[in-house]
């Protein structure tokens, strides 16, 4: 194939490296859920089935990607962050989505009968769209979960009022549409809890907050003190040499992948981490 006539064509790529130095986010959104939904009956506001499986294909592509340094997923989305020194792939967008949405699409519906035992997959079949945008500072990145997260909030307080007033209030959806149009959190709250003693505070972390996937470092190493140094080395600022960056991408392909439901909103969450964007 080398030096053939045709090899001019290669010339017609396109270069999509992405801007050096800035974080990476990788988001997926599930196509045409709502469909989905309907068609293999995705419990409403929210089916645990369908989290749980969005959670287990992130852990795979996590696990598969040592550069992704964070996931958060929420609904029929997730967003994976690449470390801003990140070179996979030189950077090119296009392998970069690509790659995280394939491996996303193949754990997604290999996983699929592990957590809908009782309803086959079959067609439509699960499918997934993919973008990457860079952000430059911590802050932006950090706006940008903050974001997605404030998103979860908004839509799960919705989305739990008005198939309260559905499912429990017996109101036809256009009825509980009209009745939610306009109406601040307070008042969502307050129609929760006094038309159906729903406090909305006690419902699953998991609704409420999303899904974040990261390492665990220190679960992973039972002596501490040697991963308070390696902590050390990850948070030095200056370049990294070879060695150290490949040691650190040894460590970071198995360490522990865990998935958990918190405010990442509020900087206790980052202190307590400092690895993660460090
Ligand atoms: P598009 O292809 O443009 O993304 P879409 O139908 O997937 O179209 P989204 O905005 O992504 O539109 O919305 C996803 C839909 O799937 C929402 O209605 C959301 O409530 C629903 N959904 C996603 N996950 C779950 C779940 N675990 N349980 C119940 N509903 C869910
Ligand atoms: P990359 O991730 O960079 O694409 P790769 O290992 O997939 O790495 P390719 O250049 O895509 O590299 O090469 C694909 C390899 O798979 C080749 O070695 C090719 O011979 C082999 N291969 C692909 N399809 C078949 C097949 N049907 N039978 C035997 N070998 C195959
Ligand atoms: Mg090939
Ligand atoms: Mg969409
Ligand atoms: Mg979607
Ligand atoms: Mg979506
Ligand atoms: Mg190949």
């Amino acid at each position: 194939m080398a030096n053939s006539k045709f090899e001019y064509v290669r010339g017609f790529e396109q270069t999509d490296a992405l801007l050096p130095n800035t974080w990476i986010v990788v988001r997926v959104d599930g196509r045409a859920f709502t469909k989905m939904c309907a068609v293999y009956g995705f419990e409403k506001p929210n089916d645990r089935r369908a989290l749980d499986l969005m959670n287990a294909a992130a852990k795979a592509v996590v696990a598969d990607l040592p550069d992704i340094t964070i996931g958060y997923g929420i609904s029929d989305e997730y967003s994976f962050v690449f470390h801003k020194s990140c070179n996979l792939f030189e950077r090119r967008a296009s392998k970069l989505v690509s790659t995280v949405v394939s491996t996303f699409t193949a754990n997604y519906v290999y996983s699929w009968s592990t957590y809908f035992t009782s309803t086959p997959l079959s067609f439509p079949l699960p499918t997934f769209d993919g973008r990457a945008v860079c952000y430059p500072s911590v802050q932006n990145l950090r706006d940008y979960l903050s974001w997605r997260q404030v998103d979860c909030h908004i839509n799960n307080l919705y989305n739990t009022t008005f198939w309260a007033l559905v499912q429990l209030g017996g109101a036809s959806n256009r009825e509980a549409e009209k009745a939610l149009a306009g109406t601040l959190s307070a008042d969502k709250n307050e129609i929760l809890f006094s038309r159906f003693h729903i406090n909305y505070n006690n419902e699953p972390e998991m609704f409420k907050k999303g899904s974040v996937i990261f390492r665990d470092y220190e679960l992973v190493d039972p002596d501490s003190h040697r991963v308070a140094e390696e902590m050390d080395d990850l948070a030095e600022p200056v370049q990294q040499s070879k060695s150290q960056a490949e040691k650190d991408k040894k460590r970071r392909s198995k360490a522990r992948v865990v998935v958990e439901h918190l405010d990442i909103i509020k900087d206790e969450f980052w202190d307590r981490r400092p690895w993660i964007l460090s």
